[in-house]
């Protein structure tokens, strides 16, 4: 079984957010299974430099906006074998790698380009995908280059990993792209007078893959549609949510090596320890009474984390303390760092993006907050609690199917994980955030339960793998 995955983050080559995670883990765990797996990626100046390079595999001809580029080959850090397109003039610029210079159409539709060359004509060792697997809209024209690029084609699959993010470009640019007319329809490319990347790969490929069971339902109405809704509910017996997974190699207290003190189930006193210095190091009161709620996230819209700013004031009423690391919105950076001026000792914030201290926030914290409004997976909440972290979270696509709510049922019936709330509202998360403090301080014995719960809980990749396989299996049949 060959299998293609284009992508444009792969942990620890490049990382925005959980795309990143997941395609650092995914392709081993599909590995493991016996799938002959490799990944086509932009030649990004963190994947030039994180790859073990081994030469060319050969040239791309006829790339929208470009003509001609080479294709080289390597390893990944983890040995899977990698393509790198080397386009210099897109993808060796400073800032991130969705950085806008106004040409990003080019940028990521040279990549599916390459992918469906790939796909059609194999590499120059006649190495040929059965199935080319996209991700997200960065690489949704695959399928649309694939449908129209003759007879045989390896089969399509596409991955949403968060479907407000589209790539919408102007209707005009259909032949810059090599998109034919044909395509331009509400059944094809065609969205609004526009072109759609990430509806290009929804409505040609054959099988859509989501991250979450409950996220593949919300898709499929207006609410969380975001206008895509009808196309997904016409395909919806070609669309099914499988869970992500953790990369417990890199996520585990036991053996993180960006923490001083480790600790497992058994064994959780170093926690407290992690806890410490992470109030020493962030300079808040070394107070171990003091529950310490963290946020390790985009500071996005879809986050919700204005309902937390919102509750800043209650939860240091309460004796709490609040840790957050982000970056995004300038309203919220601003809004985080004025509560930590009022609050020195009580809240801290680190505006910017930090792998490490990302460790140590889910190691020190007591919880995390992810009130998303909307959260297609999530992967911050399942990493809280392989970290005995209790997650916050609200009820919404993964956080959904990974959490459990502590209420006293399921406290009674040794279910609980973690904190769950509904209503999009500031006074509902500042009820559930009392409700974590008053169990954190007058049931130790019950938070520590949960703790270790959660901490025994297995989201690791093994399982969702397997359900890709079959995805696979069946569509090769
Ligand atoms: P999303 O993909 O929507 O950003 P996920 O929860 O699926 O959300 O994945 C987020 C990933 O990005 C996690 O690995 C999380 O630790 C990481 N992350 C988010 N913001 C930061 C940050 N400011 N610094 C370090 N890591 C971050």
């Amino acid at each position: 079984m060959k299998v293609l995955h284009v992508s444009a983050e792969l942990y620890p080559l490049v990382k925005v957010g959980g795309l990143g995670d997941v395609m650092g883990a995914l392709p081993q765990a599909l590995k493991a299974l016996g799938v002959d797996v490799r990944v086509l990626m932009p030649g990004f100046p963190g994947v030039l430099k994180g790859i073990r390079q081994e030469g060319e595999a050969g040239v791309i001809q006829g790339i929208p906006g470009v003509g001609e580029a080479r294709l080289l080959k390597g390893r990944t850090p983890a040995d899977i074998p990698i393509y790198v397109l080397d386009i210099p003039a897109f993808y060796d610029r400073p800032g991130g790698p969705y950085e806008e210079s106004g040409d990003s159409h080019f940028k990521f539709a040279a990549l599916a380009w390459a992918a469906a060359q790939l796909g059609l004509h194999g590499d120059n060792a006649r190495w040929k995908p059965w199935i080319v697997h996209s991700h997200d809209w960065q690489s949704g024209l695959t399928p649309a280059y694939l449908a129209f690029g003759g007879a045989p084609r390896p089969a399509t699959v596409v991955n949403i990993h968060n479907l407000a993010y589209q790539g919408i470009y102007a209707g005009g640019l259909l032949s810059d792209l090599n998109l034919p007319l044909e395509s331009f329809h509400i059944d094809g490319v065609e969205f609004d007078g526009n072109i759609n990347f990430l509806k290009a790969g929804l409505s040609y490929a054959d099988r859509i893959i989501t991250v979450s069971p409950t996220y593949a339902m919300e898709i499929q109405r207006p609410q969380w549609g975001w206008y895509l809704e009808g196309l997904l509910a016409k395909r919806s017996k070609d669309l099914v949510g499988i869970l992500n997974g953790a990369d417990y190699e890199v996520w585990s207290p036991a053996h993180s090596p960006h923490l001083e003190s480790h600790y497992d189930p058994v064994r959780l006193s170093g926690k407290k320890i992690c806890k410490n210095l992470l109030q020493r190091e962030l300079e808040l009161e070394e107070n171990p009474e003091a529950p310490i709620f963290t946020v390790i996230s985009r500071l996005a819209p879809q986050k919700g984390l204005d309902l937390v700013l919102d509750n800043v004031e209650y939860l240091v009423s309460l004796g709490a303390q609040l840790a957050l690391l982000g970056t995004g919105e300038p309203a919220l950076e601003q809004g985080f760092l004025k509560m930590a001026r009022a609050h020195p000792n009580r809240v801290a914030v680190r505006v910017g993006f930090d792998e490490g201290l990302a460790h140590r926030f889910l190691a020190g914290g007591d919880a995390l907050l992810m009130p998303s409004r909307q959260e297609p997976c999530g992967l911050t909440q399942i990493y809280a609690l392989r970290f005995g972290t209790l997650p916050l979270v609200r009820r919404t696509g993964g956080l959904a199917d990974t959490v459990v709510d502590a209420n006293p049922a399921s406290i009674a019936n040794n279910t609980a994980t973690g904190f769950m709330f509904e209503p999009e509202s500031s006074w509902v998360l500042g009820e559930t955030i009392g409700r974590a403090c008053d169990l954190y301080q007058q049931n130790p014995r019950a938070w520590a339960e949960i703790q270790r719960r959660g901490m025994k809980q297995d989201f690791s990749w093994k399982a969702s793998a397997g359900h890709y396989l079959d995805l696979y299996k069946a569509l090769c049949a």
